[in-house]
């Protein structure tokens, strides 16, 4: 197993984006400059690539323990290495990094968090997801809770002392929230939970001593449906440090991620504090899964990186077979490393071209939300947010199913090693399946494309994307170095105009063709941004001497003639919509 964090690919990144005039450039963010983020992400790439690697493999093995005569109630323990871990990641200054410093944060932008996360990610998805959701459960708080609850609980949250989650799903409600039946009930200063929670990813772990839940449930005169939800925030301790009545009930057992501990929460009266307005909890809830969609997505990303990584190894010194050209014969030996092989090398540049793509496309768009939140231009802020709404449930959707694609792909580079558990590929693959799922499953996140995202303020934010790879072709339209690339971008983006003017079409009139075509319409729209986002590299590296730039303009020669062309066969999948599934009798399937 190896690993080395893709700071090479990261500097590219913030250079081809212009980080340092873009978000560097604002007031806030000015002692962040690409050289400073880097130093630090540099360091959390050396914490990560020695302790928390190894730890992958024995947390995966060992898992988790359910205790259940704890002395104060049921406890989970985590494998032995973990807290250590913990602790080492705690001061690194991980946690709070993009917190503000006024609750003891770095201030450092969210930019920085998709960078250090994908490294954190590829070392060992399952413990970074503490961290992960805790750092959602922070923004939540930040911006929807009363002063005096940020007071009390972020500073710890942001030194990591303490950990949040997300108490969502009931044994009923997955995907429809408006069937959650957990109650709270008004007394004093505070409300009283009642109810059963399943499947939150860390509520109960001996990592930190307090663990803030953010919890969905009803209040007593609250409307049917997802109008009569509410956020509460329940600690596990109160103020005095005793147990609040909030208890693990049992762990799932599961396909992958075996560190990351999935309970069953039970509330019994469990002291809470509403965050938010009443009735608002899913527009708060929102804030937190926003921010957890476009981590998912970055597991995606990470779980590809590590994978290629592995099989790019492995490539180089297994040897089978003759390469068919005699002149890539290795002389000293009967067979060559099959890296020599076409099919292997298709395998390798799918991974890599479609990993790269996917990391400009998430940087850029971690970018847009630091932009939205931060800078002083109204217009600039709109426009950002919006890039950033569009882009969420693609990022989610794409990079988790690419993900796991990739993370298959390169399992197959190395035939049946890759499917022993002499080899990570395996736990890759098992670890990566969640994330299709978790955070509203992907086929949810093309329904919130189709059915949110394009109708919201009236189209406004395809439209503003449309115009953004608009300029960019004009502004580029005579430049013969890019050409190879200019013509993709503007099929990418005839396709995404035809197929949204089918969808308006024939959606608005019989709304199952829509939710029909969503996925391969969410599908379109990924490959169209990544089209764009080596169409924008090209540009960047054309004319440049540097390896990494001569690489680029390969691998994205590539993509451009090898993956792009899916665009149009999502396209027509689109426009062929809902007939030839809807036809079919239940009886019939
Ligand atoms: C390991 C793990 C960790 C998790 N962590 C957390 C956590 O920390 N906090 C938390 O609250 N939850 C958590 N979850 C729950 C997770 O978010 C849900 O599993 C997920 O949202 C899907 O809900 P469900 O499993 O009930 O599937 P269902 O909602 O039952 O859906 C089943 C299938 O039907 C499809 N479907 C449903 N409705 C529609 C529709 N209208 N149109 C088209 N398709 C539809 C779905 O896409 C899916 O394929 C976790 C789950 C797992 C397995």
């Amino acid at each position: 197993m190896s690993y080395k964090s893709p700071i090479e690919d990261f500097k590219y990144n913030l250079a081809m984006l212009n980080y340092d005039e873009v978000i560097a450039g604002i007031e806030k963010f000015k002692e962040y400059d690409s050289e400073t983020l880097m130093s630090v992400v540099s360091e959390i790439g050396r914490l990560n690539e020695q302790e928390v690697l190894d730890s992958n493999k024995i947390g995966d093995r060992e898992g988790l323990k359910y205790v259940t005569d704890g002395a104060e109630g049921p406890e989970v323990h985590t494998p032995e290495r973990f807290k250590k871990l913990y602790d080492a990641v705690k001061t690194s200054g991980y946690v709070g990094a993009t917190m503000p410093t006024q609750y003891g944060g770095g201030g450092a932008p969210f930019t920085t968090a998709i960078l250090a996360g994908e490294i954190g990610i590829a070392a060992n998805m399952a413990f970074y997801m503490g961290p992960g959701l805790s750092h959602g459960a922070m923004k939540t708080i930040l911006k929807k809770a009363t002063e005096e609850l940020k007071d009390k609980y972020l500073p710890n949250m942001t030194s990591g002392e303490w950990m949040g989650t997300m108490c969502l799903t009931e044994p009923q409600c997955g995907t429809d929230l408006g069937l959650i039946k957990s109650t709270a009930i008004p007394k004093d200063d505070h409300y009283e939970l009642t109810g059963q929670k399943i499947w939150i990813s860390f509520g109960e772990h001996d990592l930190t001593e307090n663990i803030i839940h953010l919890v969905l449930a009803r209040t007593p005169d609250a409307p049917e449906g997802i109008k009569g939800i509410s956020l509460f925030l329940v600690p596990k301790r109160l103020d005095d440090n005793s147990r609040n009545t909030i208890y693990c009930g049992g762990l799932e057992h599961k396909l992958g991620i075996n560190s990351s501990p999935t309970c069953v929460m039970n509330l019994e009266n469990a002291k809470g504090w509403l965050v938010g307005e009443k009735n608002k909890g899913m527009e708060a809830m929102f804030l937190m899964m926003n921010d957890a969609r476009l981590k998912v997505g970055l597991q995606g990303i990470a779980m590809s990186e590590i994978s290629y990584q592995n099989a790019l190894e492995f490539a180089k010194e297994r040897k089978q077979m003759r390469s068919v050209v005699k002149d890539k014969q290795d002389k000293d030996s009967k067979a060559d490393n099959i890296i020599v092989h076409p099919d292997v090398r298709r395998m390798l540049m799918n991974v890599k071209a479609t990993t790269e793509a996917m990391r400009a496309l998430c940087i850029y768009t971690a970018m847009k939300i630091d932009l939205a939140e931060d800078h002083p231009d109204e217009k600039v802020r709109q426009e950002a947010d919006d890039f950033a709404a569009l882009m969420t449930p693609i990022i989610k959707a794409y990079c988790t199913d690419r993900g796991f694609l990739n993370c298959s792909e390169s399992l197959q580079v190395l035939g049946g090693s890759g499917f022993t558990k002499e080899y990570p590929l395996e736990q890759y693959m098992r670890d990566v399946r969640i994330t299709m799922i978790y955070e509203g499953t992907n086929g949810i996140q093309a329904l919130d494309l189709v059915g949110r995202k394009l109708t919201m303020h009236q189209g406004r934010l395809l439209q503003n994307f449309q115009k953004e790879v608009q300029k960019f072709l004009s502004e580029n339209k005579d430049n013969e170095e890019i050409s190879s690339f200019i013509k993709p971008l503007e099929n990418a983006l005839n396709e995404v105009t035809a197929s949204t003017m089918w969808l308006m079409q024939n959606g608005i009139q019989d709304p199952e063709n829509a939710l029909a075509s969503a996925t391969d319409y969410l599908n379109l729209v990924a490959l169209s941004s990544m089209t764009y986002m080596w169409a924008r590299m090209a540009k960047f590296s054309v004319g440049k001497n540097e390896p990494i730039h001569k690489n680029k303009i390969k691998t994205g020669t590539y993509f451009v003639e090898k993956i792009m062309p899916e665009l149009n066969m999502y396209s027509k999948k689109v426009q062929a919509g809902k007939s030839s599934m809807m036809d079919m009798e239940v009886a019939e399937f």
